[in-house]
């Protein structure tokens, strides 16, 4: 059993707070909750070693749970459509403001199936190249964050996540009419 010390959650909690709080990102307003699910990604961690989400079954490889690492690749997607994330860690700025419930979030996340073609297919698109563009796109897979350089960031300005959770952007050339 992995005992996670109070001290632990409460750092946490604090810095993802204060982290989230300037980029229009809104933790649960019930801490309690909230709490518990910042300590549930603490024993994710120090079972896989990496913040899987604690609402989903991480497979234990990082490459193939990346979509699930806090925050997730469908985070965003969730709080615009349904107001908070599939767990709950996170809501919009209306529920954050009003405390509001909570309605059922159904699984965005595709299944491993259909994941492994969508990666495959970001391989293939990778190879490719593109005679008027410079750099290389990277888009980050969690908040949409665009940039043009050699290598994807280390971080994500925008959303704070890691260099791996960066895609190389398929670019298309169309021919001039
Ligand atoms: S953002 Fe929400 S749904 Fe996504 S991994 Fe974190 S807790 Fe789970």
């Amino acid at each position: 059993m992995i005992n996670i010390s109070k001290n632990a959650v409460e750092d946490l909690f604090s810095s993802l707070s204060s982290f989230n709080s300037c980029r229009g990102y809104f933790l649960n307003p019930d801490t309690a909750f909230t709490k518990s699910l910042i300590e549930s990604l603490l024993i994710n961690d120090d079972r896989y070693g990496y913040q899987a989400c604690p609402c989903r079954l991480a497979s234990g490889e990082r490459s193939l749970d990346l979509d699930i690492i806090c925050p997730c690749d469908y985070r965003d997607s969730d709080v615009a459509e349904f107001g908070a994330c599939y767990c709950g860690l996170y809501v919009s700025r209306q529920l954050a403001q009003t405390g509001e419930p909570i309605k059922p979030i159904p699984e965005r996340r595709p299944t491993k199936q259909d994941r492994l073609k969508s990666s495959n297919k970001k391989e293939i698109a990778m190879s490719e190249e593109s005679n008027s563009i410079k750099y290389p796109i990277w888009r980050c897979e969690v908040c949409g964050y665009l940039c043009a350089r050699d290598e994807a960031p280390d971080t994500c300005p925008i959303c704070g996540v890691s260099r791996d959770r960066f895609a190389k952007v398929n670019i298309v050339t169309v021919a001039a009419k």
